[in-house]
C-alpha cells in the first residue's frame, strides 16, 4: 500500500462507556493509519437513537484526546475539525437505499408488525410478500403514506465469501443470512447500512473492529457488489476478555479506560498494555516490552495481530505502570 494512501476509521456507537477493547481498537485503527503516514477519521454512529447513552460521546472524545489519539478530517475536509456524526447526515442515505431498490438488491417492506414478530422469531423472512410487491403495488402504497422499511435482498440461493484479514476466507449459505433493514421508519439508516455507505464515502482502505461483526460481513459482501464499489480490507479482533469465558463488560464492572486512569494508572502505561494485548510485535522488535507511541507507530503492522482472544490481566497493567 503506498504511504499517505492509507485511510481508517474508529466507528464507535456511543452505547456506552469506553471498555478496553474499544479502545484497543481505536489505537490499532489510529497505528495502521500513522504508521502509513494515512488518514485517521473518528466517526461516531448514532444512527440507533434508542440505544443511545448520554454523555458516552464525550467518553469517546475525552479518552481519545488523553489517548493522543487525533483524527484528521470532518465533514470540513480539510479543516481541523471532525469528527464525523452519522446523525448529521441522515438525508444522505436515503438515496442509496433507492438506488439499491432500482438495483433489485433491495426492497420497500410495508408490513406492519413484522419487526416485532421477527424479534419472536414468529416471522420467516423469506415468505415476506414484500419481496415480490409489483412497482405498481409499491408506488401506491408510498403515494398512500404507508410506513415502510427498506431492506436488503439477500439472493436465496448460491453462498457468499468474505475475506478477513486474521480469519482468512468465511463462506456462508445466503439462505443462511438474513434480508437485514437497511433504512427503518424513522428515515434514518441502520448502523450496518450506514457503516458500509460512509466506508464507502469516506475512501477507508482499512476497516478494523471487534469480531461480533463478523457475523453479518457477508451481508456487507453483497451490497458493495450490488454497489459496484471495492470492499475494504477488513481487519477483525477477537474480544478482550475478563477470563477464558467471558468478555469484558461493563455490567460486570470490568474497567473502563477512565476507570483505570481514575485506580492510578498512567496513559502511557494502558495504551502500551493495550497495543500488546492481541498485537505482536516480529523482528527485531519481537521481544520487546515497552513501547512509547511514537515506537508503537514506527513497528506496527496489521499482520501482527492474533485472531485468538486476549484476556485482561491487571497485574499485568500493574507491572507496565511501574516501569513507567
Ligand atoms: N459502530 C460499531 C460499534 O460501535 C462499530 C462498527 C465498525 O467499526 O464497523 O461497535
Amino acid at each position: 500500500i503506498p504511504k499517505g494512501k492509507v485511510r481508517t476509521r474508529f466507528a464507535p456507537s456511543p452505547t456506552g462507556y469506553m471498555h478496553v477493547g474499544n479502545l484497543r481498537t481505536a489505537l490499532y485503527t489510529w497505528l495502521i493509519a500513522r504508521h502509513a503516514d494515512g488518514t485517521f477519521i473518528l466517526r461516531i454512529e448514532d444512527t440507533d437513537q434508542g440505544r443511545l447513552v448520554e454523555g458516552a460521546t464525550d467518553v469517546i472524545y475525552r479518552t481519545m484526546k488523553e489517548c493522543h489519539l487525533d483524527h484528521d478530517e470532518g465533514p470540513d475536509v480539510g479543516g481541523p475539525t471532525g469528527p464525523y456524526i452519522q446523525s448529521q447526515r441522515r438525508d444522505l442515505y436515503l438515496p442509496y437505499a433507492q438506488l439499491l431498490v432500482e438495483k433489485g438488491a433491495a426492497y420497500y417492506c410495508f408490513c406492519e408488525k413484522a419487526e416485532s414478530e421477527e424479534d419472536s422469531g414468529e416471522f420467516d423472512r423469506a415468505d415476506d410478500p414484500c419481496r415480490n410487491l409489483s412497482e405498481e403495488e409499491v408506488a401506491a402504497n408510498l403515494a398512500a403514506g404507508k410506513p415502510y422499511v427498506i431492506r436488503q435482498r439477500i439472493p436465496h440461493e448460491g453462498t457468499t465469501t468474505f475475506h478477513d484479514v486474521s480469519f482468512g476466507d468465511i463462506t456462508v449459505e445466503n439462505k443462511t443470512l438474513d434480508d437485514q433493514v437497511l433504512l427503518k421508519r424513522d428515515g434514518l439508516p441502520t448502523y450496518n447500512f450506514a457503516n458500509v455507505v460512509d466506508d464507502h464515502l469516506m475512501g477507508i482502505t482499512h476497516v478494523v473492529r471487534g469480531s461480533e461483526y463478523l457475523s453479518s460481513a457477508p451481508k456487507y459482501n453483497l451490497l458493495y457488489e450490488a454497489f459496484g464499489w471495492e470492499v475494504p480490507t477488513y481487519v477483525h479482533c477477537s474480544p478482550v476478555m475478563r477470563d477464558q469465558h467471558n468478555k469484558m463488560s461493563k455490567r460486570h464492572g470490568d474497567p473502563s479506560y477512565e476507570d483505570l486512569k481514575a485506580q492510578g494508572f498512567l496513559t502511557d502505561a494502558i495504551l502500551n498494555y493495550v497495543a500488546l494485548l492481541g498485537w505482536a510485535p516480529k523482528g527485531e522488535f519481537a521481544e520487546q516490552e515497552i513501547f512509547s507511541l511514537d515506537e508503537l507507530v514506527k513497528v506496527f503492522d496489521i499482520a501482527g495481530i492474533s485472531k485468538s482472544p486476549a484476556i485482561f490481566d491487571i497485574e499485568k497493567l500493574t507491572y507496565f505502570n511501574a516501569t513507567y
